[in-house]
């Protein structure tokens, strides 16, 4: 576990190349760090070098995650260390295990495992900064590849979930049972509330936006465009109103999949820093063709997308640093891409200390090749 002792053993180092600035620019320099970030240096003559330089950003802040190197958060303790284990590799160094819309009594199992590997990090694992509840308080009609087990938000579940004290971000429909009344009991909690999973319209998002933000919260959209209602102009559906939105955290899963080129430019040009990249990834992340399971239900990767047989997509096979190429290929700039990978995911969760390059700030950093593949990683200053 890396105390302050043990942080003061790491050696300062120095890596030298286009640095992610905490303004979301890059900008050619030295970074000197050890545990913690300690000084960003710049040095335009860096640019004239015979060698392309690497880009080096914070590591990336992954939301949003089911699965990853054989290894699903429903599995349990050894699920969601396998999948901090395989993240990490790709240049995530922080992330919250998703659970699925399953038996409640699975959810809640799953929430334990995430509990126990956060209270006993392992030197090999991206940091698992706590839960993201992906349902069960969604809706039944708009499920996507999540089972057949959508819940009524009963305060009781509600309580019993918070008790836990793990969950960081719930995935809700704001149109559920219960879902309106449980909003103060999450914001008081600290609890970011996503809307997603849902059938509701817009005059009713922006009502449980409005209702997040009474009760001292913070709210945004899972996988915006995916498992919701589109934008037409007098139907603008849970997409117009968290586009339209100020605050609002919009999660896109940037896989060449499951948003197009040119709703990921409208995202990104509607939210710019409330953007979130995010894998969704299953435990088949990494793979581009095969077969494997979630919730019990087989899903075929073939193309890099995962499918259920009905055709419906079941998540991604996405690691962050091939979320960041997607969105950068669909055209959002790479500094606004990197930013939405890392700095905006943070500051929605309430990081202080993480997603920027910044004196003070963890050592966690990715460092990439100039086509954006992952060169190294490093987890509180140390390379993994
Ligand atoms: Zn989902």
């Amino acid at each position: 576990m890396a105390g302050p002792a043990r942080d003061e053993r790491v050696r300062e180092q120095v890596l030298t190349g286009w640095l992610l600035t905490p303004a979301g620019r890059l900008r050619a320099g030295r970074l000197r760090f050890a545990a913690r970030v300690l000084a960003l240096e710049f040095d335009a003559s860096l640019e004239r070098g015979a060698e392309p330089l690497p880009l080096i950003a914070p590591g990336f802040v992954d939301q949003h995650v089911h699965g990853g190197g054989g290894g699903d958060t429903m599995d349990g303790v050894e699920g969601v260390r396998a999948l901090a284990r395989h993240h990490l590799r790709f240049g995530t160094t922080a992330l919250l295990p998703t659970t699925l819309t399953a038996p409640w009594d699975d959810v809640l199992a799953g929430l334990r495992a995430v509990a126990a590997v956060a209270a006993a990090p392992a030197a090999e694992e991206a940091a698992v900064l706590g839960a993201h509840l992906e349902g069960p308080f969604v809706s039944p009609q708009r499920l996507g590849a999540q089972p057949p087990f959508a819940l009524a938000a009963e305060a009781a579940r509600v309580r019993e979930v918070l008790a836990l004290g793990v969950v960081r971000l719930a995935t809700v429909a704001p149109e559920v049972a219960g879902v309106m009344a449980s909003v103060p009991v999450w914001a008081e909690a600290g609890v970011r509330l996503n809307v997603g999973h849902t059938r509701a319209d817009a005059p009713l998002v922006e009502a449980f936006l409005a209702a997040v933000r009474a009760a001292g919260g913070r709210a945004g959209g899972t996988h915006v465009f995916n498992a919701m209602g589109g934008l037409e102009g007098r139907a603008p559906g849970p997409v117009g109103a968290l586009l339209g939105d100020a605050d609002a955290a919009i999660e896109l899963i940037c896989d060449g999949h499951h948003v197009a080129a040119a709703a990921v430019r409208t995202a990104w040009r509607a939210a710019r820093e409330r953007l979130v990249l995010v894998t969704d990834a299953i435990r088949a992340s990494g793979l581009s063709a095969g077969t494997t399971a979630l919730g019990g239900q087989r899903v075929t990767i073939e193309g890099g997308a995962a499918r259920l047989a009905d055709g419906t997509l079941a998540g991604s096979v996405l690691t962050m640093d091939a979320a960041v190429r997607g969105a950068v290929a669909c055209g959002v700039p790479l500094e606004a891409a990197l930013h939405a990978a890392s700095a905006a995911p943070a500051a929605y969760l309430g990081l202080d200390d993480r997603g920027l390059l910044a004196p003070g700030a963890r050592a966690d950093l990715v460092v990439l090749e100039s086509d954006l593949r992952v060169r190294a990683v490093y987890l509180g200053g140390r390379e993994r």
